[in-house]
């Protein structure tokens, strides 16, 4: 690869490209001189040219369709190039792209925050735009330290949360996923050392057992006096591995924060929307966090958007702090008028309800089809929850080999470590999710 070529050509073809044909030599520049997630510029993954998108289909530069099997990380939820949403963000761009939040408001910021507070359960009405999940993590960490501050318990200024959960990359969110996963050593030193319970171990679908949340019990009688709030992922731990809990852990989590003044931030930036058959995954358990964060699939997968939405309980008594009672966060592009507009547009398709069907579909047919690979001695488990279908392989996976795989059987699907798994858009067809789901059946076999 000739890297100062490749840098070259792609100066002098800057603008007649954006729109146009990648060749070998953007590919080139691609690899010398741009991070993908989580990937190094000495050793880079292979990546694939997305020319555009329409339902479930992606097309790449050469014509070749891929269904796609991520929903681009779960957030493009109604699918690619909806009629709907593409309307909202013309109309949008047309008026104001973007104008800053502070002494300003509009409209597509206070619709949006209508439907959050309608869509939320009570008491959420208390509504933070953050501008990606990780950042709405980070405010609802703050919030839950600032709340503690102001009642005079700045002693409470620890988290607890439990292995194997994943709540963002940034330094706070970072300091609470799994410290293995996460990559803790390679921070310390500066990565704030917060309480880890192990992981839930009873899925869903066993027979609950109170041995599994006797450790949390454990951790919160002794701790309790330092802990601010317990952060988690309810039901679903996405990004972490992929991992399905029961609800009366949930529920039972809920309780053990009443009875210990802590408060209780559920993340459900990957679960929000539906994703695992009703709207928030806590509704499993039958339970309401002090602090909820959204993200990923709030504008469809259009914009980066994303929400931290607390009580009014927890919102004024930040209001009567330290600090003027200001919740002291306030990014550049908060509360961006074509992200909150693409959303409402979203949060109404939500609204229809045509979900609940769709969702419950997908989970139906990801049981039948995903099961026979149960059966393969490649395999150590497969699980299904809502609309997320998982096969844990015994061996980690090669991504760039089980990537090419995938591209010639006409999917997209990414794994990670020893994980295969899909989470499409809601409306995909019975045909096209049996593709995904013959492609990882042949992946297995191989
Ligand atoms: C993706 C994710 C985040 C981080 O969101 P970004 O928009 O990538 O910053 C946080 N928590 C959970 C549960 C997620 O799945």
């Amino acid at each position: 690869m000739n890297n100062t070529n490749s840098l070259t050509s792609a100066k002098t073809n800057v603008e007649s490209t954006v729109h146009g044909h990648i060749t070998d030599a953007d590919l080139a520049f691609d690899q010398a001189h741009i991070w993908h997630p989580y990937t190094s510029l000495t050793n880079p993954l292979p990546t694939y040219p997305v020319q555009s998108a329409q339902g479930v289909t992606l097309t790449l530069n050469n014509g070749s369709e891929l269904i796609d099997g991520m929903a681009s990380w779960w957030s493009a939820i109604h699918g690619y190039n909806h009629p709907k949403l593409n309307a909202a963000a013309h109309q949008q761009i047309d008026q104001v792209a973007h104008v800053m939040f502070g002494g300003i408001t509009h409209a597509p910021a206070i619709e949006l925050c209508k439907r959050l507070v309608a869509l939320t359960p009570e008491p959420l009405n208390a509504v933070f735009l953050a501008d990606s999940g990780s950042i709405a993590v980070e405010v609802a960490i703050k919030m839950a330290m600032q709340y503690q501050v102001s009642r005079n318990k700045a002693h409470k200024n620890r988290l607890l949360t439990i292995r194997n959960g994943y709540h963002g990359d940034t330094f706070a969110a970072m300091s609470v996923c799994d410290p293995v996963n996460g990559m803790h050593e390679l921070f310390r030193g500066v990565l704030p050392e917060h309480i880890f319970a192990p992981a839930p171990q009873i899925k869903p679908t066993e027979t609950w057992n109170e041995q599994d949340i006797a450790p949390l019990k454990a951790l919160f009688a002794e701790h309790h006096h330092e802990i601010a709030a317990l952060i988690l992922e309810p039901i679903v731990q996405g990004a972490g591995g992929m991992r399905f809990y029961h609800p009366e852990y949930l529920r039972q989590a809920r309780q053990l924060c009443n009875e210990y003044d802590v408060l209780l931030i559920a993340d459900e930036i990957a679960t929000g929307f539906g994703r695992t058959g009703t709207l928030f995954a806590c509704e499993h358990a039958n339970i309401v966090a002090d602090i909820l964060c959204v993200g990923k699939a709030l504008t469809g997968g259009y914009l980066t958007l994303a929400a931290t939405i607390t009580t009014r309980a927890v919102a004024t008594t930040i209001g009567n702090g330290p600090g003027g009672g200001n919740l002291m966060h306030g990014p550049t592009f908060m509360g961006n008028p074509l992200a909150c507009a693409v959303a409402c547009a979203s949060l109404d398709i939500v609204a229809s309800g045509a979900w609940q069907q769709q969702v419950a579909a997908i989970e139906q047919q990801l049981n039948q089809e995903l099961a026979p690979c149960k059966a393969l001695p490649s395999v150590a488990d497969v699980r299904v929850f809502g609309a997320i279908g998982v096969v844990e392989m015994q061996q980690p996976i090669d991504v760039a080999a089980a990537q090419r795989l995938f591209v010639e059987l006409g999917v997209w699907i990414r794994p990670f470590g020893r994980l295969l798994y899909i989470m499409p858009p809601y409306i995909i067809s019975t045909a096209q999710l049996s593709q995904l789901t013959h492609a990882i059946q042949q992946y297995c076999k191989c």
